[in-house]
């Protein structure tokens, strides 16, 4: 059985920086990419608020420097998926499964697993899910260039679509539940100035309409209780995410939204020699920049753990 020093779970900044650290401090890493190399920030436009690029920098391009410099300093990044843990409790080695087969030993764990986008939960939304409804505005909206779409949502992921939408489609519908949204400012002044958005508030999605494909949705009022359906041919979910996070669940401390729960001011979880980084254990804050602070976090972590450990079997 292979046994390795530093394993690392996730490939998005979080799990490429914490490969980075590790490399450079000779634990030679090997990091799984999982199901979406790159994370999230594959599947988004220009990321403008990392440090660094004074002049923005697309998110793909971005996790493609990323991998690049984790690969150049040592770290051994493999395409596959870590389907179960065992991790020991007591201090001993965790081992792993890559894509239910191969099992590996590891001394240390970088969990940085990231989150999945949320889904309203209706049966349309599963039914035409890949055929008219999406979670990416990025990936898919142009299948629908020149046609009129919706997004559900009021954060600044929805704003953030809506606009890019915009670019593309004729006309893009924001249904958003409450009186207000919860984007930001910036995010809000920027959508409202599209005359090509049309944002109704206190609209709710009771349908998503079409056999085979997305041909409307009926959306209903909460104040009024009134039902009207609106043509459309692309219908995007900008409802927030969901920390990746289910495979931990027997070994691990999690919050009710399946955050996993670190201790106070480190990447350090009860089981010793198993670290979290990124949005899977972050809720407030879930941004690139965080993410890479504490996927350096648990790389130093892991470091000193494994020093530790080895001052310990030496005594
Ligand atoms: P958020 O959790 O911030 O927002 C989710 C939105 O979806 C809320 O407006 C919520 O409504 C709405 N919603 C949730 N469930 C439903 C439902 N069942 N039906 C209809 N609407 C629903 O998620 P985001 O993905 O937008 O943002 C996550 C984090 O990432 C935030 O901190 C955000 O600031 C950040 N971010 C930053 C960006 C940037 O700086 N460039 C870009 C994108 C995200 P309600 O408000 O009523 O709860």
């Amino acid at each position: 059985m292979e046994k390795v020093e530093c394993l690392i779970i996730g490939s998005g900044p979080a799990g490429y920086t914490a490969a980075i650290y590790a490399a450079r401090a000779d634990m030679k890493p090997v990091v799984y990419e999982g199901l979406q190399p790159g994370g999230q920030l594959t599947i988004t436009t220009d990321v403008e608020n990392y440090p660094g690029y004074p002049d923005g920098i697309m998110g793909p391009e971005m996790m493609e420097n990323f991998k690049k410099q984790a690969v150049r300093l040592g770290a051994d990044v493999r395409f596959g998926m870590i389907t179960s843990v065992k991790f020991d409790k007591d201090g001993g080695n965790h081992f792993v499964t890559v894509d239910g087969q191969t099992e590996i030993e590891a001394e240390t764990v970088i969990i940085s697993t990231g989150a999945s986008a949320k889904w309203l939960g209706i049966p349309s939304e599963q039914r035409l899910n890949g055929s008219g409804v999406s979670a990416c505005a990025v990936c898919d909206g142009f299948f629908y260039r020149g046609h009129d779409v919706a997004i559900v949502g009021a954060g600044d992921t929805a704003a953030e679509e809506a606009s890019y939408l915009s670019k593309i489609c004729k006309k893009v519908y924001m249904l958003v539940r409450r009186d207000e949204m919860r984007a930001s400012k910036a995010m809000q002044h920027r959508v409202n100035s599209l005359e090509n958005v049309e944002i109704l508030y206190n609209t709710e999605t009771d349908e998503i309409l079409g056999d085979t494909s997305v041909e409307g949705v009926r959306v209903v009022n909460n104040v009024t209780g009134e039902k009207k359906e609106i043509p459309i041919h692309g219908f995007f979910v900008a409802i927030g995410h969901k920390p990746n996070t289910d495979i931990f669940k027997d070994y691990l401390k999690m919050n009710d939204s399946g955050y996993i729960i670190t201790h106070p001011d480190s990447t350090k979880t009860d089981i010793p020699g198993v670290f979290v980084s990124g949005d899977a254990q972050d809720f407030t804050y879930r941004q690139a920049v965080t993410a890479a602070g504490t996927g350096c976090m648990a790389a130093l972590d892991a470091e000193r753990y494994l020093s530790a450990r080895g001052m310990t079997e030496e005594a």
